[in-house]
């Protein structure tokens, strides 16, 4: 097991790394732009190291001050969190090239699976399906066209390397077509450096569903069923659920062992999440790999009692896998509500400012509050709003629902606006208490 590691992120998943590493007895580094010299991440953390100024890509994103803060500190290892490097393939290779171990999957797998058109390829060749689409980038308009048409709108343009709902463009009708490839080709030019798009079928009334998968380097991998993630805005996922309260375990089953094939096919190790979209019939379709840890991994954990931080670092040291498949089952019901610095009631304006008051539920075995702000913390625009992810659990989806209105009561806030008025108006809405929704 590794004596120190290093987070090479900040906020609330940085200090979810810390907390999993001290439980370990491992020591740990946090890394830091100027902006966040008294975060929390970096209180809690062991030892810190400012690696540049407030701009993420002179500091979070900037590979040789993270590297230079590995061997500076003497750490063994990095976890990358979510967002910033967690999933650039060149970083890890870096990261491999100087003998530090990257917590996470290796700088091939992150490559084969981050394009996304290889991605389906190789879920095709398992016999998996995908959402029907083009065979591999489209390069031109008129090509674009001579696909859709065959294909029957609505389709989607997608990037690439795209991510995070960027560089995607939905063409209702052919009409539509010229500006959503155009717009995509530009989106992901200007986001990834690469203007490839691909084009899929936009399957209507779609529900996202994921499974997480968690492979060790000994050819063991397991899934941890499903999560419900359906609930979004602009295609970015705003309440999670485990388990979804829409699959039968049967489609459970098939979702899980066709993601644990794909995981095996690659040789895949860490954690990792593979996404399909299902349409009402409860047919999937792959949609892609992510390689990384999710942000909405907490849910996750709640219902099947595993902690993936503890298991990814566990694996990443070599070790085995602790459980097999029949070990994994379902214990009750959780959500996760990502708390926002925005104003619902003005279609969800990013709101910046110091947080004069902040007082988050009360946290017990049901109530989990993630978080990495307190009391005077100021929300920059440097960085992601997230103030909080508030995950409940319930031995049923209604109590879970029950506690999460109960807990998001709660919350004594000053300084910003947040977008809990609208996680309170999920948890009474219709659609959302009888389980029948989609994207
Ligand atoms: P990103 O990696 O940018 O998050 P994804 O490919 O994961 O992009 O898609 C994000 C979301 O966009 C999905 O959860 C879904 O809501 C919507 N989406 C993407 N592709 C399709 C499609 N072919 N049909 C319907 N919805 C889609």
């Amino acid at each position: 097991m590794f004596d120190k590691i290093l987070i090479a992120n900040r906020g609330e998943i940085a200090l979810r790394v810390v907390r999993a590493a001290r439980e370990m007895g491992i020591a740990t580094v946090a890394v830091h732009s100027t902006a966040d010299a008294d975060a929390m991440h970096v209180r809690m953390a062991d030892e810190s190291v400012c690696i540049g100024p407030p701009s993420s890509t002179d500091s979070y994103l900037s590979v040789p001050a993270i590297i230079a803060a590995c061997e500076i500190t003497g750490a063994e290892a990095i976890h990358p969190g979510y967002g910033f490097l967690s999933e650039n393939a060149n970083f890890v290779q870096i990261v491999e090239d100087h003998g530090i171990k990257f917590i996470g999957p290796t700088a091939e797998h992150i490559n084969l699976m981050g394009d996304k058109i290889t991605a389906k390829e190789t879920m095709k060749n398992l016999g998996v399906p995908c959402v029907p689409g083009s065979d591999g980038g489209v390069p031109t308009l008129a090509e674009a066209h001579r696909v859709s048409d065959e294909m029957g709108f609505p389709v989607i343009v997608k990037a690439t390397a795209g991510g995070g709902g960027r560089g995607m463009k939905l063409a209702r009708t052919k009409t539509d077509l010229d500006l959503a490839f155009q717009s995509a080709r530009s989106e992901s030019k200007a986001a990834f450096g690469n203007d490839e798009v691909y084009i899929e079928k936009y399957l209507t009334l779609p529900r996202h569903i994921e499974i997480q998968v968690m492979a060790d380097s000994h050819g063991n991998v397991v899934y941890l069923n499903e999560r419900e993630c359906s609930l979004q805005r602009r295609h970015q996922k705003v309440i999670e659920e485990a388990p979804s309260p829409f699959l039968d375990e049967k489609t459970r089953k098939k979702m899980g062992e066709q993601a644990v094939a794909l995981a095996r096919a690659v040789d895949y190790e860490s954690a990792g999440t593979v996404e399909f979209i299902v349409d009402p019939q409860r047919n999937f379709y792959f949609l892609e790999m992510n390689t990384r840890l999710q942000v909405e991994h907490p849910v996750t954990e709640m219902t099947t009692g595993v902690d993936l931080v503890e298991l990814m670092i566990r694996v990443a040291a070599g070790e085995k896998l602790p459980i097999a498949q029949k070990d994994v089952g379902i214990n009750g019901w959780a959500i996760e509500s990502r708390v926002y610095a925005e104003d619902p009631f003005r279609n969800f304006l990013p709101s910046t400012g110091r947080l004069v008051r902040y007082q988050p539920p009360l946290e017990d075995a049901h109530v989990r509050v993630d978080t990495g702000v307190f009391p005077g913390y100021e929300i920059t625009p440097f960085y992601d709003s997230m103030i909080s992810k508030l995950i409940c659990y319930g031995e049923t989806r209604g109590e879970a629902v029950l506690r999460m209105r109960r807990a998001l009561e709660e919350y004594r806030l000053m300084g910003v606006k947040t977008n809990i008025p609208f996680h309170q108006h999920m948890m009474d809405s219709h659609r959302f208490l009888t389980g029948n929704f989609h994207t």
